[in-house]
């Protein structure tokens, strides 16, 4: 039997290879072994490379996002079962502490972010999936597998950090800076609650024409124009309802702070780096709320089958499709999305 697989390492600042790796072993009663049938990059894959993210260390498997097949459980499991067909989740949850209990997966006692972070990841042709029953979905039959690995990350967190927090209502007013993976990926999940308007800002013109055609009512190239002076134009002077920051530099965040309307939310997505001013010379008086998190993943079965029903179509989010032998071409055509046009790019092993 094949004991080695193919897995893209992150070596060192600047550095990463495809390399040979042991095939994973279960190693808890509650893991279990996923054979990836697909996965993709993240931005965050990208500021690990950077050397930007100092708690993921060299010699790691990357990747947090991708569906695959069972091909080994531990006793531990009770849901799943050898051949079921699933979807991996960023975020590793053991469903049982204080944190899972609140449904704050992201910040469970064992787990949280740790994919392709301090444990290996899906950029692999194997994973090992720690608290396999709360940190895989099984699959319906039938879905789209492509628009699924859209469902690890990108959609949950547009969704439950830009779109719930940001208290998206039937009517209100919304501007998204920021139009990559994440801010698209806010751009459809806001749908699901019919505001008026929503208005993309970003400097670049070709994801803001994806944006358009993903539902953007208006949409602001901030490169050109004062986004400020565009939306307040927009929204008769009065600003938006909800500003949700998907960038994650200060520049975006104060932007935010300057285009929430009184009684709006500031929903913040982006990770963030350095610090932000905040204006509470202007904002105390304002009644604005501000918001911060990072994704639970708690909405997945919930995205899982709006995808399934076709209320939305996360594949647009796709751009390119690679083999899982060019992994580096991937990552050089993802990491130069200005040239290349990239948005998220499907790696099929
Ligand atoms: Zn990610
Ligand atoms: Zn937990």
């Amino acid at each position: 039997m094949e004991k080695d697989m193919k897995a893209l390492v992150y070596q060192e600042p600047g550095k990463k290879s495809l390399e040979k790796r042991p095939i994973p072993t279960i190693t808890q009663p509650t893991d279990a072994i996923v054979k990836i049938i697909k996965t993709t990059i993240c931005g965050t894959d990208l500021h690990i490379l950077k050397g930007d993210v100092p708690t993921c260390q060299p010699g790691r498997i990357l990747g947090h996002e991708g569906v695959g097949v069972i091909d080994k459980v531990g006793q531990g499991v009770t849901a799943l079962k050898i051949g079921d067909h699933v979807l991996v989740s960023c975020i590793t949850s053991c469903g049982k502490c204080e944190y899972c209990k609140k449904g704050m997966y992201s910040h469970c006692l064992d787990g949280g972010w740790i994919l392709g972070h301090q444990i290996d990841g899906t950029q692999a042709e194997y994973v090992r999936i720690p608290h396999a029953d709360n940190s895989l979905y099984k699959l319906p039959q039938g879905i789209d597998y492509d628009a699924v690995v859209m469902l690890s990350d990108i959609l949950p967190t547009g969704f439950e950090c830009g779109v719930l927090n940001g208290k998206i209502q039937p009517g209100n007013t919304v501007a998204i800076v920021g139009a990559g993976p994440i801010g698209l990926a806010a751009l459809l999940t806001a749908q699901f609650y019919s505001p008026a308007q929503i208005i993309m800002i970003d400097p670049d013109n070709h994801r803001l024409e994806v944006a358009k055609r993903l539902g953007a009512t208006s949409i602001v190239n901030n490169k050109n124009i004062n986004a400020v002076n565009a939306v307040m134009e927009l929204t008769n002077k009065r600003g938006v309802d909800t500003a949700i920051e998907a960038v994650g530099i200060p520049d975006t965040f104060v932007l935010c702070e300057d285009l929430v309307a009184p009684g709006g939310t500031i929903a913040n997505i982006g990770v963030h780096g350095v610090k932000a001013d905040l204006h509470l010379e202007k904002l105390w008086s304002h009644n604005i709320t501000i918001t911060t998190r990072l994704v639970d993943t708690v909405t997945t079965p919930m995205l899982l089958k709006t995808v399934s029903a076709n209320k939305i179509s996360p594949n647009q989010l796709i751009s390119h499709h690679f083999k899982f032998d060019k992994i580096i071409e991937a990552y050089d055509t993802f990491s130069k999305a200005v040239d290349t046009k990239a948005l998220k790019v499907i790696i099929e092993t």
